[in-house]
């Protein structure tokens, strides 16, 4: 099990995977009752697979990862239907005192260009600062009235309800490597938020060990 640190908290762990690159030759080459060619042959095919999306085949490989990230990156990530997913729930057990508190050098400013991206310049503005000091002081705020409301007994399920957006929460996710593909040509991409773009660096790393030869298909030809 190999695990990748993100953000202040976070991580990434592939905790099991089936299949790899020959996996994917193996199940295109059964059209024709033929497995593996040789590594020359076989890296150019999953290349013609990935250019002429003919995806099927990269669905024979199956990763399944836990991952620990802040609610709102949880959101968008939770936005991709073809994932597997299992959360830890805040009803049956209290959540542990972890927010997400933003580097200030990469707070930078809300977007002249884009509605909904952020610009960053040089080092970090004194707004920068002050962002993230009254955020780790509202956040430990917010902790505090959870744990309160919790010893008085009001139900967890609603004690949450103190917990902010940055608020630390972990789920397990199966996915299979075509949807995975998907999932990291759109959080990869620059209009991505950056805290899920570094989920996906970190995911990307993960694969790179697991199915090589597509890793480099994929940042040749679809990224
Ligand atoms: C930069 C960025 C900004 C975004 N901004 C917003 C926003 O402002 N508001 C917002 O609501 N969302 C936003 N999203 C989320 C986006 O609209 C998608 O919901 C999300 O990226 C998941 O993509 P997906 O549906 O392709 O993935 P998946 O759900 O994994 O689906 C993969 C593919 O399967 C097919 N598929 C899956 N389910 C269905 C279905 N029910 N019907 C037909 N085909 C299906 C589609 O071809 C789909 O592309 C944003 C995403 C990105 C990357």
């Amino acid at each position: 099990v190999t695990t990748t640190e993100v953000l202040d908290h976070g991580y990434v762990k592939l905790i099991d995977s089936m299949g790899d690159d020959l996996a994917i030759v193996q199940a295109a080459r059964v059209s024709y009752d033929q497995g593996s060619k040789g590594e020359v042959r076989d890296k150019k095919l999953i290349r013609y697979l990935m250019k002429n999306r003919h995806t099927s085949p990269f669905e024979a490989v199956v990763l399944k990862f836990e991952i620990k990230a802040p609610i709102f990156v949880v959101r968008q990530w939770h936005r991709h239907r073809t994932w597997s997913y299992n959360e830890v729930s805040a009803r049956y057990t209290a959540l542990p005192e972890e927010f997400y508190i933003p580097d200030p050098g990469n707070v930078g400013e809300q977007s002249a260009s884009s509605k909904q991206a952020r610009d960053i310049g040089q080092g970090h503005s004194t707004a920068a600062l002050a962002y993230c000091a009254t955020l780790q002081k509202a956040s430990e705020e917010a902790f505090h009235l959870y744990r309160t409301a919790i010893a008085a007994g009001i139900p967890r399920e609603l004690a949450r309800l103190h917990l902010p957006l940055n608020t630390y929460t972990k789920f397990e996710a199966t996915v299979d490597l075509h949807n995975l593909l998907h999932f990291l040509r759109l959080r990869l991409h620059p209009h991505a938020q950056h805290e899920i773009r570094v989920y996906a660096d970190a995911m990307l790393g993960h694969i790179k060990n697991v199915v090589p030869w597509t890793t480099e298909a994929f940042l040749e030809i679809l990224l």
